[in-house]
């Protein structure tokens, strides 16, 4: 089997956000740019079986960029090899730009969609689901928590909330950004409607400074808040490690990060308590299982971040969670940049939807590979590049 075709489709859906839904520095200026529409990069791989591979690549600024790395520099790099040689591939996608600097960001992001393409591809071939390929399913169903309770007013979020509990979920997440003091309001509102028998999670979305997270953080735990994501910028790891063994409460993180060598140090130092690396931006099923695996030597659960992913990389996401032994739970997202205008490329642009839940769980589908087809109809109506 060997790669005949490599082609990247950058998918646009324009829509309207006047308030920041998460919280976002600079965000008069940005809201409009960051937030103005959902985005992603699919990468599809044909072979001279006739068989197609399709991955998703994080595209969340600009998705030409991406596309140009996976079809000027990937692309004749991919032609002509077997897929089943997918790490030797991804190991020389790798080199072809680590020693300019370019080891984290759309590079990385680009290399995702391809690694998951190219598993894609073996499952079919094989007819195996991808859990298979990365060594077999550890769950049949994934535990899984709603995500998330935006910076919308505290009366809708309350009633978000007490909406999730109805319908089954048994934890819910909650974007923090506000502000400390409406921050905690927010958070006493929500647990005194849900009570304490939810799970309740917190996301601020790197708002913070390390001394107002863990004034924060205690204030949190007082809620019994079970994790605290991201309260501050990814960059200050050493403030992570301060915050970590500061605070009772788990820091979870990671949805920035890039690689095993950029989760080396989050893992090695304790900065967090909890991995929340992106199948489509980290590295793909090849770098995820071995961000997985380091996290497991130092007893650290994965918790993988989905927010952003279209169903494509939701399908991948669901197959690594089900192979990794350390898989803690699986975000499943139930609410949108905009209140009014869910995103399509989450919900339609597979013939079947990716997420069947039930009393609290994600079922894990064993159809081949990814287990998905594309809605072609979808594709071509978002589709800005041909
Ligand atoms: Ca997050």
């Amino acid at each position: 089997m060997r790669i005949t075709e490599v082609e990247a489709l950058n998918l646009v859906v324009p829509t309207k956000v006047d308030k920041k839904p998460i919280s976002l520095a600079y965000d008069e200026q940005l809201t409009k740019i960051v937030f103005d529409s959902y985005k992603s990069t699919l990468v599809r791989i044909t072979t001279d079986d006739g068989l197609t591979g399709v991955g998703e690549c994080l595209a969340k600024l600009t998705p030409r960029a991406i596309s140009a790395i996976v079809e000027d520099a990937f692309r004749p790099i991919l032609i002509g090899q077997d897929p089943l040689d997918v790490e030797c591939i991804w190991e020389m996608m790798y080199a072809s730009m680590r020693h300019r600097g370019h080891s984290k960001g759309f590079m990385i992001e680009a290399m995702s969609g391809v690694d998951i393409a190219l598993f894609d591809l073996i499952g079919k071939a094989l007819k195996l689901p991808v859990y298979k390929l990365l060594g077999g399913c550890f769950r049949n169903r994934l535990d899984a928590y709603a995500s998330s309770l935006r910076l919308r007013d505290t009366e809708t979020i309350v009633k978000e909330a007490v909406a999730y509990v109805e319908q089954g979920f048994g934890a819910i997440k909650m974007k923090l950004g506000r502000g400390p003091e409406e921050d905690i309001k927010r958070v006493a509102a929500v647990r005194d409607a849900i009570g304490y028998d939810i799970q309740l999670t917190v996301d601020a979305n790197c708002a913070y400074d390390v001394a107002t997270a863990i004034n924060m953080g205690r204030e949190l735990e007082k809620h019994q808040v079970y994790w605290f994501e991201e309260p501050i910028p990814p960059e200050d790891i050493d403030g992570y490690v301060r915050l970590s063994s500061s605070l009772d409460i788990a820091i979870a993180a990671g949805e920035t990060e890039f690689t095993r060598y950029g989760f080396r140090d989050l893992i090695a130092k304790r900065a967090v308590d909890i991995v929340q690396p992106d199948i489509c931006r980290a590295g793909g099923f090849s770098e995820c299982k071995k961000i997985a695996a380091m996290a497991s030597a130092y007893n650290m659960p994965y918790a993988p971040h989905t927010g952003g992913e279209s169903a494509v990389g939701i399908a991948a996401s669901i197959q690594l969670a089900a192979a990794i032994p350390n898989f803690l739970t699986y975000e499943y997202m139930r609410s949108d940049w905009s209140e009014t205008h869910a995103n399509p490329l989450r919900n339609s642009l597979t013939l079947e939807p990716v997420e069947t839940f039930a009393d609290g769980y994600i079922e894990v589908p064993d159809k081949p590979g990814l287990g998905i087809e594309l809605n072609e109809e979808i594709v071509s109506k978002y589709r800005v590049n041909t």
